[in-house]
């Protein structure tokens, strides 16, 4: 049996509205292991902070949306969004469940690639692309998605010049009732431009015109945009059908389906607030069916989902550096991962878990990170139990945009580990230092030597 937390004898002011008409607030129970394994083992071996990914949670992710499309629509593929997570054993995770390449860069397209994705299985997105990434992808029979007029007139010139055909589609936005409008990636729907572009494409003997593709955003609280989306796209499809007699491999919807990650500003728990991904698939599916070619000829579905498959799968586990008073008498505690390794917390109020058995008292208190910078603040406000010095606490929904935006900046990027199905904890990406750091920089000879007084 457990031994009893003792906790000292505390005065504290009483503040009254913690209740409201939704109940009490919400305190996270302990999180003290990931898939059995105890995140204190995780410390001990690897450090602290310290970013762990589930990968049984990865997989689960992956085949229950996949379960719930396929079901819907009986011709869908997934496209692993690499920005989402980068990280090589992620990745592979997703290659592994069946999911292809979903790039934006050249530098991710080269990362596919020396993973063993084979061209045709990447789609090569993005509004930057240069003529030497697109010769590569024409060569290698990569899913090319055109960004804009002169990424096509480009590539146009570089299918002359090498006499090749490539593989293309386009990238389409349009008015799906979400304002500001995502309107400066792709040819825009609603003034033609998009039907152009399909045309001089079609008129074009070395464009092989396969797709079809659109990004509405990211974390779409709703699913109507969708079905807005997809209805444009099927209408485009069956025009290209009916017009040029062009069948389409596929209709790729991007990704941009929500984790249960809560935005700041958003009082309720994502979960309580936001639809069902089966929700979700039904408004992306059903438009499908207005298609009027041959069933047979019905084009693949692709799926490019990102942080609704791995944000949750995502904790970083950091150690509590101290606690202290506010000049407002409010709690503050200071932990060892800031906002360089969580980019994410300007937008998200992500969850934070005690690491260890607590006790049933708690404080209204704000979360710190160890940057000397006074926006290095993870939870302006946040309800935590009484945590001594050194010990941890698991912040999670950290899978998605985290360890691809985070920064190096005062302290250094640490380990990422992997709980594998087997439930062991392993190093997928080692911790920075200073050697590494410095690997990249060039001192002037003139500024090598100094004297001090
Ligand atoms: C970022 C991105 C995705 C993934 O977006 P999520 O919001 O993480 O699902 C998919 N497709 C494209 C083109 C993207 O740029």
């Amino acid at each position: 049996m457990d031994k009893k937390i003792y906790e000292r004898p505390l005065i504290i002011k009483q503040q009254s509205g913690l209740m409201n008409k939704f109940g009490s607030s919400t305190i996270n129970a302990p999180v003290t292991e990931i898939d059995r394994v105890p995140v204190k083992d995780i410390v001990e071996k690897f450090g602290s902070p310290v970013f762990a990914f589930s990968e049984r949670k990865i997989r689960n992710n992956q085949r229950e949306m996949f379960r719930i499309f396929k079901t819907r629509y009986p011709k869908v593929q997934f496209a692993w969004s690499y920005k989402t997570n980068y990280m090589n054993a992620i990745c592979s995770i997703f290659h592994q469940e069946g999911s292809w390449a979903e790039v934006v860069s050249e530098f991710e397209y080269e990362k596919a690639r020396q993973l063993g994705v084979e061209g045709e299985h990447i789609i090569f997105n993005g509004p930057a692309k240069t003529a030497a990434g697109l010769e590569r992808a024409i060569k290698e029979r990569a899913k090319i998605h055109i960004d804009h007029f002169d990424e096509l007139y480009l590539l146009i010139e570089l299918t002359e010049k090498l006499n090749l055909t490539a593989d293309v589609a386009i990238r389409v936005n349009m008015d799906v009732g979400i304002y500001p409008k995502w309107d400066r990636f792709g040819f825009n729907y609603e003034n033609g431009e998009a039907d152009q572009a399909l045309k001089r494409i079609v008129l074009n003997d070395k464009l092989n015109l396969i797709g079809l593709h659109t990004h509405i955003g990211t974390y779409i609280m709703s699913t109507e945009p969708y079905k807005i989306a997809a209805t444009k796209l099927v209408v485009l499809a069956n025009k290209l059908k009916e017009n040029h007699n062009i069948t389409l491999d596929y209709i790729d919807m991007g990704g941009g389906l929500p984790s249960k990650n809560t935005l700041k500003g958003q009082y309720l728990e994502a979960e309580q607030i936001l639809p069902s991904y089966e929700q979700y698939a039904e408004a992306i599916t059903s438009p499908f069916f207005n298609l009027t070619m041959p069933p047979n000829e019905f084009p693949t579905l692709i799926i490019e989902s990102g942080r609704a498959l791995i944000d949750d799968a995502g904790f970083l586990i950091s150690s509590v550096i101290a606690n202290k008073r506010l000049s407002d008498g409010r709690r503050a505690v200071i932990i060892d991962a800031g906002v360089n390794l969580m980019f994410t917390s300007f937008w998200f109020k992500h969850r934070v878990a005690p690491g260890q058995n607590a006790g049933s008292f708690t404080e209204n208190s704000s979360l710190y990170g160890p940057l000397c910078m006074n926006i290095d603040c993870i939870r302006e406000e946040i309800v935590l139990p009484a945590l001594k010095k050194g010990e941890l606490v698991v912040i999670m929904n950290v899978g998605s945009y985290s360890v691809t935006q985070w920064m190096q900046f005062i302290s250094m990027r640490p380990n990422i580990v992997l709980v594998t199905e087997e439930e062991e904890a392993v190093l997928i990406r080692a911790n920075e230092n200073l050697e590494y750091l410095t690997s990249l920089e060039v001192v002037p000879e003139k500024l090598k030597t100094f004297t001090l007084h």
